[in-house]
C-alpha cells in the first residue's frame, strides 16, 4: 500500500532527479507527482513516479522518473471496443533505461535482470538501451517492461489517449489490483 510517507519520501526523490535532468514543472504539477507502486509493496523494485502533462481523447504526454534500479512491470496496451490500443513513445532525458519489448530475444545474458524472485512475469526479451536523446516507439497491444540503469532515469512519453483500466500485466497480481498505465 502507499502510505502518505512513502509517497512523500519517493515524490520528493522523483523531484530531485527532474530537476537534474532540468525538466521545468510548475509548482502544481510539483504537487501533483503520483507514485505508482503497483499495490506491491516493493516500491524500490517495481515502481515509478510520473507527472502528466495531458490526457485527452488523442493524445498525452508524461514525464516517468525511475529511480536506482526500479523497474515498470510487464503490460500491454490493448485494443479497446474496436479501438487500437495505446500507441506509446519513450525518450530518455536523462540516465539510462533498459526497455525490453516483444520481438527477437537477445543472445546471452541481458544488460539488466528483472527484479528478483519475479522472473516468471517478465517474458520480454528484445533489448532496447536508451541513453539521453534516443527513443523508441512501442506500437499498440505489444508487451513492455523497462528498468532504470543504476543511476535511475527520466524520461519523457508521448503517446495516444492513456487508459489505465484497461490494461493487461503479465503479473496477475497486478492486473487485478494495481494498475497504472505507462
Ligand atoms: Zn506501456
Amino acid at each position: 500500500m502507499l502510505t502518505k510517507e512513502l509517497y512523500e519520501t519517493y515524490s520528493m526523490k522523483a523531484l530531485e532527479y527532474l530537476d537534474e535532468a532540468g525538466i521545468a514543472l510548475t509548482e502544481e504539477e510539483r504537487k501533483n507527482v503520483e507514485v505508482a507502486e503497483y499495490e506491491l509493496g516493493c516500491l524500490d523494485k517495481v515502481g515509478l513516479e510520473l507527472v502528466v502533462y495531458v490526457n485527452t481523447e488523442r493524445c498525452c504526454a508524461k514525464e516517468l522518473v525511475l529511480l536506482p534500479g526500479q523497474t515498470c512491470p510487464e503490460h500491454r496496451h490493448p485494443e479497446i471496443n474496436g479501438e487500437e490500443g495505446k500507441e506509446e513513445t519513450f525518450r530518455c532525458r536523462w540516465g539510462t533505461v533498459y526497455l525490453y519489448v516483444e520481438g527477437e530475444p537477445k543472445e546471452g545474458a541481458l544488460a539488466t535482470n528483472p527484479p528478483e524472485g519475479m522472473e516468471e512475469y517478465f517474458t520480454c526479451r528484445h533489448e532496447v538501451i536508451l541513453k539521453p536523446g534516443e527513443q523508441y516507439t512501442i506500437m499498440p497491444n505489444t508487451l513492455h517492461w523497462f528498468k532504470a540503469g543504476e543511476e535511475g532515469a527520466v524520461v519523457s512519453e508521448f503517446s495516444t489517449k492513456s487508459r489505465d483500466e484497461f490494461d493487461v500485466y503479465t503479473d496477475p497480481r497486478i492486473d487485478a489490483a494495481g494498475k497504472r498505465n505507462v
